[in-house]
C-alpha cells in the first residue's frame, strides 16, 4: 500500500476542503444535544459530525454511551444538516449497526487499535463496503501496532482510509493527556505520505485552551485534518467534560489557524524544518520533564537524610555517577567535557534543594 498513490482521493471524491474538519461532541447524550450541535456546525468549515455511541471507559461506571438509539439521532443530524456522520466502532455488532443507520465514516478508537483481534473483525465486517474508515493510534507508542492495523483494512479491501493521531499514554504524568510523541506521526507520515494524516488535539491536550496550539502545530506539519470536540454546553458534557469546545469557540479556532499551502519549494524547506524544530522541542520538553521528576527523588533522598542525620555530599556515590555518564554519553557521541558540565549542574541542583531541606 506504500506505494498507493489514491489514498487521499477520498478527500477530493467528498468534496472535502483542507484541512478537513471533524467536529461534534464526545459522547451523543440525547437527541436533543445531538441536533442542536450539529445544526451549529453546519454551514461552517466542519464537514464530518462525529459522536461516540459506544464508549470504552478506562473504568467501570463511567457513562458508557447511549448505544444503538443514537444511531437514529446521527441519522436525523445529517438528513436535517447534510453533515456526514462518524461514530467509533469496537467490534463487528457495532459496524453492523452502524452500516444499517447509513453512516458515513466509522473511526477506530486507540483502545481497540492495540487488539489485532478487534481490527481484524471490524475489518471483516466492512470488507466490500466504501464506507470511510479512520485508525486512531493505539494508545501505547507502537508505530507497528498501528500499521498492522491499517494493514488489515488494506487487505479487507477498504479504499477510503486514514488515520488520526490522538497521542500516546504515558505513566508520568505530562502536561498532555496523551503524549504527542510527534515523531511517531512523522514517521507514519514519511510512510504513508498519501494516507490522510489527522491530528486529535482534544485527546492529546485533554485541555480546551491547549488545543489551537496543538491544531496550530498539526497544521505546520502539513496534516490533512482536525477531528475537535464540540459540545453545546462543554462544562456539563458527560465525559471528557475538560476538553470539549463549544461551536463558537471551535469557530474561532479554525479563523485563528494559518492554514500552509500543501506545497511549493520554499514550503518544502520549511516543512522540513517544521519537523525537525518539532523534534527537537519534544527533546526539549522530555529533557525538562525528567529533571524535573529527578529532582523530586533527589528531594526524597533530602528528606532521608534529614531524617537520618546523613551528610548531603556522598562523595564516593557521585563519582561513580560521573563515571557512568561519562562512559555512556561518550558513546552516544557526546563529549567527556560537556558531559561533566551537564552533571555537574544537575548534581549542584540536587544539593541546593537538600540543602533547603535539610534548613527546614
Ligand atoms: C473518542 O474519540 O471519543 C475516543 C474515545 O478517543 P480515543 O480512542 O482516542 O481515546
Ligand atoms: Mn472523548
Amino acid at each position: 500500500m506504500e506505494n498507493d498513490k489514491n489514498l487521499k482521493n477520498w478527500l477530493t471524491d467528498f468534496h472535502l476542503t483542507h484541512p478537513l474538519v471533524i467536529a461534534g461532541p464526545c459522547s451523543a447524550e440525547t437527541e436533543d444535544q445531538v441536533l442542536k450541535i450539529a445544526h451549529e456546525l453546519k454551514n461552517s468549515d466542519v464537514s464530518i459530525f462525529r459522536a461516540g455511541i459506544w464508549k470504552p471507559r478506562t473504568r467501570p461506571g463511567g457513562f458508557e454511551g447511549v448505544g444503538a438509539i443514537g444511531l437514529k439521532w446521527l441519522q436525523k443530524a445529517k438528513a436535517e444538516t447534510g453533515l456526514l456522520m462518524a461514530v467509533e466502532v469496537a467490534n463487528a455488532a457495532h459496524v453492523k449497526l452502524a452500516l444499517e443507520h447509513d453512516i458515513d465514516v466509522l473511526w477506530i478508537g486507540a483502545r481497540t487499535t492495540v487488539n489485532p483481534f478487534a481490527v481484524q473483525e471490524i475489518a471483516d465486517a466492512l470488507r466490500g463496503t466504501h464506507k470511510i474508515v479512520l485508525l486512531k493510534n493505539p494508545v501505547n507508542p507502537d508505530l507497528s501496532l498501528w500499521i498492522g492495523g491499517l494493514e488489515r483494512l488494506y487487505q479487507a479491501n477498504i479504499q477510503k482510509l486514514g488515520v488520526i493521531h490522538r497521542g500516546f499514554s504515558t505513566y508520568e504524568k505530562t502536561k498532555y493527556r496523551n503524549n504527542p510523541e510527534w515523531q511517531i506521526a512523522i514517521d507514519f507520515q514519511n510512510r504513508f505520505p498519501d494516507l490522510p494524516l489527522i491530528c486529535d488535539p482534544s485527546h492529546i491536550t485533554g485541555k480546551r485552551d491547549m488545543i489551537q496550539e496543538v491544531s496550530q502545530q498539526a497544521l505546520d506539519l502539513n496534516y490533512d485534518g482536525l477531528i475537535i470536540e464540540t459540545h453545546i454546553d462543554p462544562d456539563n458534557a458527560w465525559s471528557d467534560v475538560a476538553q470539549q469546545v463549544t461551536p463558537s469557540v471551535l469557530k474561532q479556532i479554525l479563523i485563528d489557524l494559518r492554514v500552509r499551502k500543501i506545497t511549493d519549494d520554499a514550503d518544502e524547506f520549511t516543512q522540513k524544518m517544521t519537523k525537525l524544530r518539532t523534534q527537537i522541542d519534544d527533546y526539549d520538553r522530555k529533557i525538562l520533564e525528567i529533571l524535573g521528576n529527578r529532582m523530586q527523588i533527589a528531594d526524597q533522598i533530602g528528606w532521608l537524610k534529614k531524617e537520618k542525620n546523613v551528610a548531603i555530599l556522598q562523595n564516593k556515590r557521585w563519582n561513580e555517577i560521573l563515571e557512568k555518564m561519562i562512559q555512556d554519553g561518550t558513546q552516544k557521541g557526546l563529549s567527556e567535557e560537556f558531559v561533566v558540565h551537564l552533571f555537574k549542574a544537575i548534581h549542584q541542583e540536587s544539593i541546593s534543594h537538600q540543602e533547603i531541606i535539610m534548613n527546614k
